[in-house]
């Protein structure tokens, strides 16, 4: 995986799209749980679950159908009356699916690991995409204090943070200009 860090990113990057301004905070928290909440599925290395099953590291969690159920109960659980106006509901499913499925793509993205179940539960072959320039991050703190950990936080630095946030600074001043 990217740092966490990295991932939170992503629902800065995109929530010019979706700002409710009367609730932004509470919206990028969300976001921000959204993009990382997919790993904790290393929970299930304790479990004995292995890295390849469906239930494993990068498994159910880093999927299309995951990201789909994750935003609805995001929504369930913080926006349930805006489940009554479409035009409020629907907006807010798309940005906590872009961010929970954000996670998945950019761990497709790491040059390390077993690749992500994208289409699971219907197809659970683990996949990366073509382009991979991230590289995968340690899973502890110690591992993070590392020369590897801080080799990785400069490649997520270009490859991650810098285009987030230029993608985020363009749409704020487009949506200023019109
Ligand atoms: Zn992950």
């Amino acid at each position: 995986m990217p740092t966490p860090f990295a991932h939170i990113w992503a629902a800065v990057a995109i929530s010019p799209f979706f700002s409710d301004k009367r609730n932004l905070v509470k919206l990028l928290l969300l976001g921000a749980l959204c993009t990382i909440v997919p790993d904790a599925d290393v929970i299930a290395f304790d479990f004995g679950i292995p890295y390849g099953h469906l239930f494993g590291h990068r498994g159910f969690t880093h999927s299309i159908s995951f990201s789909v159920l994750f935003s609805l109960l995001i929504i369930g659980l913080f926006y349930r009356d805006s489940f009554a106006n479409r035009k409020i509901w629907l907006p807010l499913f798309i940005y906590f699916f872009l961010c929970t499925l954000s996670h998945a793509l950019f761990d497709a993205m790491t040059n390390g690991g077993k690749g992500v179940a994208l289409f699971a539960p219907f197809y659970n072959e683990r996949i990366f995409l073509p382009w991979r320039p991230i590289k995968v991050a340690p899973l502890s703190i110690d591992g993070l204090m590392s020369d590897w950990g801080r080799k990785v936080l400069i490649s997520e630095f270009k490859v991650v943070w810098i285009p987030c946030i230029l993608f985020w600074l363009t749409v704020l001043g487009l949506k200023r200009v019109r």
